[in-house]
């Protein structure tokens, strides 16, 4: 594909979406950043026009269809046809499951899938307008399963047969679909998790990082470095597949 590429983030306000609209900023894209509010993505977008990139804000509920269509569409007329699609967003609400509520499986649900669906549908069109797309789906070491995340890791073993059969479908318009499974990631949403536990939140790192084989947490930039490979030019060939960045093959 010539001319500068746009690329959707969701969820880009901070943690691993910011740091991946960042890199793919200065991997050369246009980037729109996308959160529930606008004006929390503010950082975002003067980090990477600050460096000479070219960025907007979205305010958009990715759960909601009607949000969804119109942040399309406006990302589309302001920045161009958005051909690579980073489906970030996402919300914890962990419970061990006889306490969990029907409204914390649903509101997991409909962000991490209904949102990926949503997105993934808006934009579909236009990559295959180009013949080309990139599409990267977060998942997580929670789809394996996880003690107090009964609707989150279902949600993200989700996001690996939604992106398996993106892959299917796409692929002959020139559109990859990969998901990216993290572990470990310093951000706010491990901090809530830790906060959750009643752990101090440098003791849940140390604690956390003894049990990973390289020793450490990991930061938005590991998970950027992965999208940045997906969404690129020489990666056409991968299609379908799910990386674990958990510094080991689980956290
Ligand atoms: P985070 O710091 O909590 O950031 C998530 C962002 O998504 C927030 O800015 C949040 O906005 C936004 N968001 C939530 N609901 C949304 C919606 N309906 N529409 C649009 N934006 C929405 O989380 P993170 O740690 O960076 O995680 C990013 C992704 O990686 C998530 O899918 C998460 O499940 C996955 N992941 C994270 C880890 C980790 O260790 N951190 C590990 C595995 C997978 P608000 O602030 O307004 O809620």
């Amino acid at each position: 594909m010539s001319g500068q590429k746009v690329a959707i983030v969701t969820g880009a306000a901070r943690g691993i979406g910011a740091g991946v609209a960042e890199r793919l900023a200065q991997d050369g894209l246009a980037v729109a950043v996308l959160d529930l509010d606008a004006d929390a993505c503010a950082d975002t977008v003067a980090a990477i026009t600050g460096a000479g990139g070219r960025a907007i804000a979205v305010g958009a509920d990715v759960s909601n269809e009607d949000s969804v269509a119109a942040a399309v569409t406006k990302i589309a007329e302001e920045l161009g046809p958005p051909v690579v699609l980073i489906n970030n967003a996402g919300i914890i609400r962990d419970n061990m499951l006889f306490k969990m509520t029907v409204d914390d499986w649903d509101a997991v649900m409909a962000v991490h899938l209904r949102g990926a669906f949503l997105m993934s549908r808006a934009c579909q069109k236009y990559m295959v307008d180009a013949g080309w797309g990139r599409i990267v789906n977060l998942s997580s070491t929670s789809a394996l399963g996880n003690r107090g995340q009964a609707n989150y890791s279902a949600a993200k073993a989700g996001m690996q047969g939604f992106t398996k059969t993106l892959a299917f479908e796409l692929g002959k318009f020139g559109i990859t679909a990969n998901a990216i499974a993290p572990g470990f990631i310093e951000t706010e949403m491990t901090q809530a998790t830790a906060a959750r536990m009643g752990v101090d939140f440098e003791e849940f790192k140390k604690f956390s990082a003894n049990e990973i084989p390289v020793k450490r947490v990991g930061a938005p930039a590991d998970i950027a470095h992965t999208a940045s490979f997906f969404a690129s030019e020489g990666a056409g060939f991968v299609s379908g597949q799910v990386i674990y960045v958990a510094g080991g093959p689980k956290d």
